[in-house]
């Protein structure tokens, strides 16, 4: 399988294999308004931290090295994989706070280099072949289900989705902070 061929339960959705709910979120960790694309599976999910951290060194991505890494490797556009990362955060904004986190991504972009993509394609691909299987049971137990799971049954085995917040938003603490 081609790394960017791997479809997040989003485009599933969309193509008519999956419940309406997978526009709106991702149904392995349910955090509200974060869709599964590709980057989510890959950055932050934290339904697969154990596999990330195996495959990719840590349990959630979120430095801006890797972040670029993971950027280049899936072959998106920055600004559309930022947004797709963190939803929350609107790339348009013009405010300090975004206009430097965005010229912190371009620069972590600049220092990829060839020999990065070498080392983390075959990482990447790796990690998603960890989760296929995995992955590829939960979505048609899902889709066979005659009833989409439980806002509550799904928050119950995830944990509390106010941590799931917290985290995404240390991604942005270490962003901004100093300006020149
Ligand atoms: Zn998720």
């Amino acid at each position: 399988m081609r790394i960017t061929d791997f479809r997040g339960t989003y485009r599933l959705a969309r193509e008519g294999h999956g419940p309406e709910s997978w526009k709106t979120s991702c149904p392995f960790c349910n955090s509200p308004n974060i869709i599964e694309y590709a980057e989510h599976i890959v950055t932050l999910c934290p339904h697969w931290k154990t596999q990330r951290q195996e495959a990719l060194g840590a349990p959630l991505l979120v430095e801006w090295p890797a972040i670029a890494k993971i950027i280049k490797v899936l072959g998106q556009d920055p600004l559309t994989a930022l947004q797709r990362i963190v939803p929350s955060f609107d790339v348009l904004a013009q405010d300090e706070p975004t206009v430097n986190a965005i010229k912190q991504m371009e620069e972590a972009l600049e220092t990829v280099t060839h020999d990065d993509l070498k080392e983390w394609i075959p990482k990447v691909a790796q990690f998603l072949d960890t989760i296929h299987h995995k992955r590829r049971k939960m979505i048609d137990r899902w889709n066979n289900a005659t009833q989409q799971p439980t806002t509550t049954a799904t928050t119950a085995k995830t944990g509390n989705p106010q941590r799931k917040q917290l985290r995404i938003t240390d991604l942005w603490s270490k962003a901004p902070a100093t300006s020149s």
